[in-house]
């Protein structure tokens, strides 16, 4: 491997060694139900409407049944949420009927429920099963793609650089060291080259560094 990928993740590792979901669950079903209302909304957010959520509902017999205006109201704040109370009653129903009321492991049934991309089966299967999956959000695309770890233009052809570059045992955790630091040092408006610690490897900085 490229010695700079190398020194790249191994800061990164350093960096956020303790790092997390930010997803508060306590079962695959409930890390799915969260991960589909996190879709354009912050995982604080989505925390604040789950606690009260799961105390009601927490299973898919719970939400196959769910009044969807209940469903609509409880969700409301995260945005979207008509398509998402649709997407986790969908859902519910379809868990009970194939994979009784089962969430499954594997990335392609995944795909298959309402509301679930690639993004949200890679958070389910690496979070709730221990799969390793490097799952491709906003803040994963642009810091890998600023670092130069990939260089690609979509989240697809992200996910598959960085499962070519990071060895398969550590796929799961790369996803939350590139989360936390997009979160607190590399964020898309203001990144904070001047402190970062990958400044003198990453080619985002190197860039206008020598302009
Ligand atoms: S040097 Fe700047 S652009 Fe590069 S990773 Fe750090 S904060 Fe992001």
């Amino acid at each position: 491997m490229d010695k700079r990928i190398y020194n790249i993740l191994d800061i990164l590792e350093d960096m956020y060694s303790d790092a997390k979901p930010g997803l508060e669950y306590t079962t695959p079903f409930e890390l799915l139900v969260a991960t589909i209302l996190s879709a354009q909304c912050t995982d604080v957010r989505v925390n604040m409407i789950t606690r009260e959520l799961f105390k009601e509902y927490n299973t898919p017999e719970d939400f196959a049944n769910v009044d969807v205006r209940a469903l609509e109201k409880a969700i409301y704040s995260c945005g979207f949420y008509r398509n998402k109370s649709r997407n986790i009653i969908e859902t519910s129903k379809i868990l009970l009927k194939e994979h009784d009321g089962q969430v499954p492991d594997s990335l392609e049934e995944l795909q298959r429920l309402p509301g679930v991309g690639r993004k949200t089966a890679n958070v389910v299967l690496s979070n709730a099963f221990d799969i390793p999956a490097i799952a491709v959000d906003t803040h994963v695309f642009r810091v890998s793609n600023r670092l130069g770890l990939v260089d690609a233009k979509n989240v697809d052809e992200t996910e598959r650089q960085l499962m070519q570059i990071i060895p398969k045992h550590k796929w799961s955790n790369a996803h939350h060291w590139l989360i936390y630091h997009g979160r607190q040092v590399c964020s898309a408006r203001s990144p904070k080259c001047s402190t970062c610690k990958l400044a003198k490897l990453c080619k985002y900085n190197m860039k206008f560094q020598g302009e």
